[in-house]
């Protein structure tokens, strides 16, 4: 019989540094590549929020077929399936004669639990589900500690990991794949089926997220290249931007971390090399941290007890929130900004969170489902794990008494120019 591997893509959609994808080409004759639309991924949450909103429903189905087109470009395909994967990849798996079913691996609750459904309904029929490690910048196997003595502060992680491990080198993108035969490789939904409305184009917006791993790409040749005019012009831009297509796995951390590394060497650069190394540690450090715990990142007292919460007026306040109607300028301006484009700056992102439970007194789990629901960027460890740190109960205890909302405005918005750009 021969051996065909079924390659499930979920958030690992690209063929540069995909090991899952390489093992598979290499340990098959033919592989069938599969994306599944998984409509609960689009519902509704407890809060009163949608899982996925329409700006990051559009980038991924953009990134979706954006992956199909590089698979039909070295000889392949890719199946659009939509509804379970626990229920649609056995009955792939019968139909093509599959002999085994690759993946990555999630960490949080949702995905790591359809991945165990998933075994477990392939274990009936005798085939192996192959776990992968591919979304952080270091390998969890090559970490000098176990997941367990993973330490929980983030400057002791950071100095342990840069001295004790080491990042890989890239996986080669293939150029060439065989693919099962398919009469029909099916179509991805439009936004209106899954009950989203496209977003309209905000002209105050100063860059365009476009889902897909070419577009990726290309995003971080500019990001080179603007690194390489800060060598003389000395006007360095700190933030890249790379993180709605780092979250969907368009572009790989290695990836990034190799070509920005081409850069370091250039003067003026090190600053932003630095700053998205740091980025890059911090995003690992959240996903190694939800292995570590589990669940307990997207419990309201986290690893601590959360602050005063005004029950009478929470639902009220959050919806003040959500809809830019505080009357506190620079928070309207940075809920305008998220609604509007499904993205804000890291410094926004603290202030809007750190009003919304210090001043409004509402519980921070409501603000981090809504920035699930908005960000276009969102990847559910670095969302509730970033949340959890600005609600002071994270579990790096040091990282409480960092955030300062009067700092982050003067940082933000220093002149008063972004409330009035942002004016809702
Ligand atoms: C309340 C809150 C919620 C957040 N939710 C998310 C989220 O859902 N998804 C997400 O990718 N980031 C999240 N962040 C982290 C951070 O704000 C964004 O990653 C960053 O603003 C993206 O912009 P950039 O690509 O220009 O980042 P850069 O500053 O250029 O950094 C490079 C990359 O490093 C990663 N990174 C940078 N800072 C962080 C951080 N603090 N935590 C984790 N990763 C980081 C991102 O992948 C980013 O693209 C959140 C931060 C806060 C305070």
């Amino acid at each position: 019989m021969s051996k065909k591997i079924l390659v499930w893509f979920r958030n690992d959609l690209r063929l540069h540094d995909n090991e899952m994808l390489v093992e598979a080409i290499a340990k098959s004759d033919s592989i069938l590549p599969v994306y599944i639309l998984d409509r609960r991924s689009f519902g509704d949450t407890k809060y009163g929020t949608l899982k996925t909103g329409n700006i990051r429903a559009q980038f991924l189905l953009e990134s979706v077929l954006g992956l199909r087109n590089a698979l039909k470009q070295i000889g392949g395909n890719l199946l659009i399936a939509e509804g379970k994967p626990e229920d649609i990849i056995p009955q792939l798996v019968q139909e093509y004669e599959i002999t085994e079913v690759y993946h990555h691996r999630e960490v949080a609750r949702e995905e790591t639990h359809i991945s165990t459904l998933v075994e477990n309904a392939l274990w009936k029929l005798r085939v192996n589900l192959k776990h992968f490690i591919g979304h952080t910048l270091y390998n969890k196997e090559d970490l000098p500690f176990p997941i367990k003595d993973i330490p929980d502060a983030f400057n002791q992680f950071k100095k342990k990991i840069e001295r004790d491990s080491m990042i890989k080198p890239c996986f080669a993108a293939p150029d060439r794949i065989n693919v099962a035969e398919v009469i029909d490789w099916g179509m991805l939904p439009a936004l209106e089926d899954l009950n989203l409305l496209p977003q309209q184009k905000d002209q105050r917006a100063d860059f365009e997220f476009a889902g897909g791993e070419a577009e990726g790409l290309v995003h971080l040749q500019k990001v080179i290249m603007a690194m390489q005019q800060a060598a003389t012009t000395k006007n360095l831009i700190l933030a890249s931007k790379l993180s709605a297509w780092l979250a969907i796995g368009s572009l790989s951390p290695r990836k990034v971390y190799w070509e920005i590394k081409k850069m370091e060497s250039v003067p003026n650069t090190k600053a932003m090399f630095n700053h998205i190394l740091l980025g890059l540690l911090w995003r690992d450090y959240f996903r190694f941290m939800f292995k570590k715990y589990g669940n307990t990142f997207f419990n309201p007292d986290g690893f601590g007890s959360q602050g005063l919460v005004d029950v009478a007026n929470e639902q009220d306040n959050f919806n003040k929130w959500r809809n830019a109607q505080t009357g506190f300028a620079v928070v309207d301006a940075v809920m305008t900004e998220l609604n509007q484009t499904g993205f804000i700056s890291n410094i926004a992102r603290q202030t809007a969170a750190l009003y919304l439970i210090n001043n409004l007194e509402v519980s921070w789990v409501l603000g981090a489902a809504y920035f699930e629901e908005k960000l276009i960027d969102y990847n559910p460890a670095s969302n509730w794990g970033n949340w959890a740190n600005v609600a002071g109960v994270g579990n790096d205890q040091k990282s409480k008494s960092v955030f300062d909302l009067d700092k982050n405005i003067k940082n933000l918005d220093p002149k008063g120019n972004y409330a009035i750009t942002w004016a809702s």
